[in-house]
């Protein structure tokens, strides 16, 4: 089934609880880490050698293959913080930056820049005016929480749930059985929403879940297997309104 035989209302009578991903579905995280990078280049002259793109594509690059290794216990959390920035150095041949420091600079711009998804937020709390909402994200937990704190996401959302916290990532179905036993729900009355296809509507669907796949950039899979694709949130906001009156 691709997007465009998907049912235009989905079956989401069954759906009790919501949970939501946190980066790049409610919160910009691309854009802070683009623009945090791009900071970080114009403070260090020995950077400005390389264009400023291509230090974050690389960065991009290498951070994807460091998390898909984090996933698989193959890194840890330092591990995977020191390599992001000297496995990116060294392919661009940048020396004697260290990675200590690159790394606290970087994280003090990227949450100067934190912000919402556009018309994220007020669906967010619309939805958490109708439904029980809360949140499941892969992320590091003195990161994700000092999110939580600046969106003032505990005002809404009933459970937080850090994957670390958690002890498994998605799409691994445990942390998806973790948090349907904290909200008390049976999986066919949760929904998830996210943007990650490989991680959030997979990871759903072999929970049991209903799936909402916030598709920004217009990605076709050859197989859609989520029960609802969206790339605006009035459209999300549009078949839970309709299902929560019919
Ligand atoms: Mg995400």
């Amino acid at each position: 089934m691709d997007s465009t035989s998907q049912p235009v209302i989905p079956d989401f009578n069954t759906i009790s609880f919501i949970y939501f991903d946190l980066d790049d579905t409610l919160i910009d995280h691309k854009n802070a880490q683009d623009r945090a990078l791009l900071d970080v280049w114009s403070q260090y002259p020995q950077m400005q050698q390389i264009e400023p793109l291509e230090f974050v594509t690389e960065y991009g690059a290498t951070n994807h293959r460091l998390w898909e290794a984090y996933r698989n216990s193959e890194v840890t959390q330092r591990e995977l913080r020191r390599l992001r920035f000297e496995d990116t150095f060294q392919r661009l041949g940048i020396s004697s930056v260290d990675w200590r420091e690159i790394d606290k600079v970087y994280m003090d711009c990227y949450s100067r820049h934190w912000d919402w998804i556009p018309d994220a937020r007020k669906a967010f709390v619309r939805i958490s005016e109708q439904y029980p909402v809360g949140i499941m994200t892969n992320g590091f937990t003195v990161i994700q929480k000092k999110k939580f704190e600046y969106f003032s996401l505990n005002r809404y959302a009933h459970h937080l749930i850090i994957s670390e916290e958690a002890g498994h990532l998605k799409p691994d179905t445990r942390i998806f059985n973790f948090a349907a036993e904290q909200a008390g729900c049976k999986p066919g009355e949760l929904l998830y929403v996210g943007d990650s296809y490989s991680s959030d509507v997979t990871g759903g669907i072999n929970s049991g879940w209903k799936t909402a796949w916030y598709n920004r950039s217009g990605m076709q899979p050859e197989l859609n297997l989520a029960h609802f694709t969206f790339s605006e949130y009035h459209r999300l906001l549009g078949v839970l309104q309709n299902t929560n009156t019919t």
